[in-house]
Formats: C-alpha cells, structure tokens, sequence
C-alpha cells in the first residue's frame, strides 16, 4: 500500500511491456504493478507447443524474472477501481494511490460458458490450445489420430487471437497429412462467425489450405455444450429459415476455444464501456471519462486484433502519452490499430496477417521476404526463431525500436 506515479494493473504481456518502456524513459519514475499470478506465460507460443515444436517451458517464465527491477511487484489481485480518487482496491482490502493508472488485465476465457466442457478437457479427445497445460495433449492427439472426424471450433467474436482456433487445425492436419492418414479423418471447422478470417486479403491462401486438407467449413456454427463420455458435441446452427437448430457430431478430437468476455472485476467497474472492456480513445489509449487512466492489451474496447503484437506497439503510445500526461500536458502518439496473426498453415509455412485499424494491411516486411498474403517460410522463421527472444529480450525490456508510435496532429488535440 502507498503511492505511486503509475500503477499498472496485470503482469501479462501488455502490463510488462508497458512498465518497461515507462522505467526506459524515466528511470525515476514510482511504479507498482499488481499481478497475483506466479508464472507469466508467453501465449503466442501455445500454438507451437499444440504442435509440438516448442515444449511447454519455452512460452512460460517465473513472474519474478519478468518483472522490471525498479517497478515495484503488488503479488495481489485488483479488486476494484475509484478512479474518482485516484485509487484501485486491493483484494486484501488495501489501496493504492496513483497519479496515472495503465490497465491490462486481458481477457476471461469463459470455459464454464460451454455446459460439459471443463470436466472433459484433457481427457476424451478433448483439448484446447488456450490452457497451456492442454496444449501438449493437442499435439499428443493429433500424432496417435487415425481415423475418425475431428473438430475444430470458433466462439463468437471477441476473442485473443482470432486465428488461433484455425492454425491448431491446420497443424493438426499436416500432421495427419504428414503420417499418410489425412484421407481417413473427416475435419471439421466450425466457426460462430460467419468469414474464415476477419481480413479479406488473407481469405484466398486460407482457402488453399482448406482445400488441400480437404476441411468442412460451418459458418455460424457455435459450440454450445459437450459429452464427453458419449464423444458428442453440441453445436447451435440455423436451418434455412434462420431459425436456430442444435445439431449433434459425433467426433474422435474436439479442439475446443471457450467464448472469451471482459474479466468481472473490469466489467462491473467504472472503467467499462458498453461492451464491459475499457473504454479508451482508440488512437491515445487514453480512457473516455478519466484523462489519468491508459489501458491496453485485450482488456481495451477497441477493434484491432487482440494480439501480443498489439500489445507490443500500444506499449510505447502508453508511456509517451502517459509520461505527457504527468507533465501535465496532452497525450501526443498515436497507436494505429496495428495486430499480427501468423497463421500457421503447415509446419514451416506462415501466412503472416498484419493489419491496423479497419483492416487496413500493415506489412512490417518488404514484398519480396514476405507477402504476407501468401503461405512463407520466412514468416515461419520470425515466429518460430525470432518472436520469442523479441518477446521476452525487447518487448518486456522496453527495447522497442520496432515500434515507433505516430505523432498526433497537435491541432486535433482537444484543449485540457
Ligand atoms: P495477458 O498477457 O493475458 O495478461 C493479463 C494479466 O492480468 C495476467 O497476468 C493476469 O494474471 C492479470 N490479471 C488478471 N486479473 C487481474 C486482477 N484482478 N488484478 C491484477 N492482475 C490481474 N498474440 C500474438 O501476437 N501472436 C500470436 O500468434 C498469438 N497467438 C495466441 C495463441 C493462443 C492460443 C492464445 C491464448 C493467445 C495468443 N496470442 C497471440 C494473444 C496474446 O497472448 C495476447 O493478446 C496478449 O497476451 C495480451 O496481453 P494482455 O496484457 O492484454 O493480457
């Protein structure tokens, strides 16, 4: 408990980077970051590890050796806000006081949401790249897989990662591709949305994919219960007069990804916006009502992809605009909705989805290393070689020469 120039809520990706980029620019600055989990987990690696090319201690680290040495770690959860005084309320019933507050609390995976699902996760072919523990039976199904239909399912959006759901089935094919039994295992992917991928341009290389591996695409197909022991999922379609209908599969291998939501604590509290993430301006990241509040990573109501790679450009538009702000002046950098999804379409190929704010492509690559319209193995060697060290050596250290924000016109900046 005391007071500090920043408090930063959640030691996650965004939360991290953020006070590592703040310490860089202003090694005296008083921060607390509160964050009640012991392991930080480096989630885009999940992926990998479902297919078996990272093991599992690759994508986690002790919250320890994460944190900046000269932030102060509050080993607590956050229970409320008062923004009005300045304060967040600690699980304990403490408080901290703050000048500026920079949230990142990330996103809640809703797995009770899904009736049936938690208790036979792990277990009767039923898996999740979402739970780092599952993601290791992911890949443990897919290589002793012979036959049999397996499926792959998309919650409605929002969710972390939009292409996640589809790489594990795209990998989980070409290992099946790979092992001679791809023609025995009917594939199917159902998807809540009604598009394989947000982005048009990325849609056509997808599609080859979909092709090769001979995949069953369900649009608007929304997984709403499982059973396990009987190996049946349960998903919610409409029939050709648009109303809703249950449709029953039977399946050797379900990979599952749970509706995801704003967390409680962010919800119900003042910094919510309609959607229950916090409301910010989506250039600034500044919150709507409270000019001393910053927020970004999943937890943030604004429409780019919820992404590491988000989280990674946000972080130096938060310091900036927030070292502004404790200068008693205007936020001046910008975020431009940049977000990344490599999508992983066979083992040593990537199609690289980079895009900002209104799915405008933002390519960090020159054509000739990387289109990212089309399948690469250079992608595949940025993620499997040269994102982790970026992750953990540059973007939790504040290193950021990657990711220069765009200034702000001064003239758009309303007057304080
Ligand atoms: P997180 O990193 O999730 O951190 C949130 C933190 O807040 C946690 O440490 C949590 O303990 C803490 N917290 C929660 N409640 C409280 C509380 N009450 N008080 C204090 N702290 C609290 N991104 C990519 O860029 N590329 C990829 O290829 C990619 N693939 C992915 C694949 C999978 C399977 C998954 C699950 C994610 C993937 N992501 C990927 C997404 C990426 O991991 C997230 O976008 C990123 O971690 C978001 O950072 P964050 O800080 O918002 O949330």
């Amino acid at each position: 408990p005391g007071d500090y120039d920043v408090v930063i809520v959640g030691g996650g990706s965004g939360g991290i980077a953020a006070a590592a980029s703040l310490l860089k620019r202003r090694p005296s600055l008083a921060i607390a970051i509160v964050e009640p989990a012991e392991t930080h987990y480096y989630q885009p690696g999940f992926t990998l590890v479902g297919a078996g090319v990272f093991t599992p201690e690759t994508t986690r680290r002790p919250m320890a050796s994460v944190m900046p040495s000269r932030a102060k770690w509050v080993k607590q959860a956050v229970a409320e806000f008062a923004p009005d005084s300045n304060e967040v309320v600690l699980a304990d019933g403490s408080r901290l006081r703050y000048r500026a507050l920079v949230a990142s609390p990330g996103i809640k995976l809703d797995w009770e949401a899904i009736p049936g699902l938690v208790e036979t996760l792990g277990k009767n072919g039923v898996t999740s790249n979402y739970r780092a523990d599952l993601a290791p039976y992911t890949h443990q199904l897919a290589t002793s897989l012979q036959k049999g239909r397996a499926l792959f399912t998309q919650p409605p959006m929002p969710i972390k990662c939009a292409g996640a759901p589809q790489k594990a089935m795209y990998l989980s094919c070409d290992t099946w591709r790979r092992a001679g039994v791809l023609s025995n295992i009917e594939v199917e992917f159902h998807n809540a949305g009604a598009v394989l991928f947000g982005v048009p341009a990325y849609v056509p290389a997808l599609m080859k994919y979909v092709e090769r591996y001979g995949i069953n695409l369900c649009f608007e197909s929304k997984l709403v219960a499982v059973d396990g022991a009987a190996k049946v999922a349960t998903f919610e379609e409409k029939d050709a007069d648009g109303n809703k209908q249950r449709v029953e599969r039977e399946f050797a291998m379900l990979h599952a990804v749970p509706p995801q939501k704003a967390p409680e604590f962010i919800a119900t509290s003042p910094l919510a916006g309609e959607t229950g993430f916090i409301a910010v301006d989506p250039t600034t990241l500044r919150h709507t009502r409270y000019p001393n509040i910053f927020a970004l990573g999943d937890g943030v109501a604004t429409t780019n992809a919820k992404t590491a790679a988000a989280a990674r450009k946000q972080a130096p538009v938060i310091a900036i605009n927030v070292l502004s702000v404790l200068d008693g002046k205007q936020p001046h950098v910008g975020y431009d909705g940049y977000g990344s999804c490599p999508l992983t379409v066979e083992r040593g190929k990537i199609v690289l989805a980079e895009f900002g704010y209104g799915g405008k492509l933002l390519p960090s690559f020159p054509g000739w290393l990387i289109d990212g319209t089309k399948p690469s193995r250079a992608a595949w060697f940025l993620k499997e070689r040269l994102l982790p060290p970026i992750y953990w050596n540059m973007m939790l250290e504040g290193q950021e020469w990657l990711c220069a924000p765009h200034m702000l016109e001064t003239s758009s900046q309303p007057a304080e």
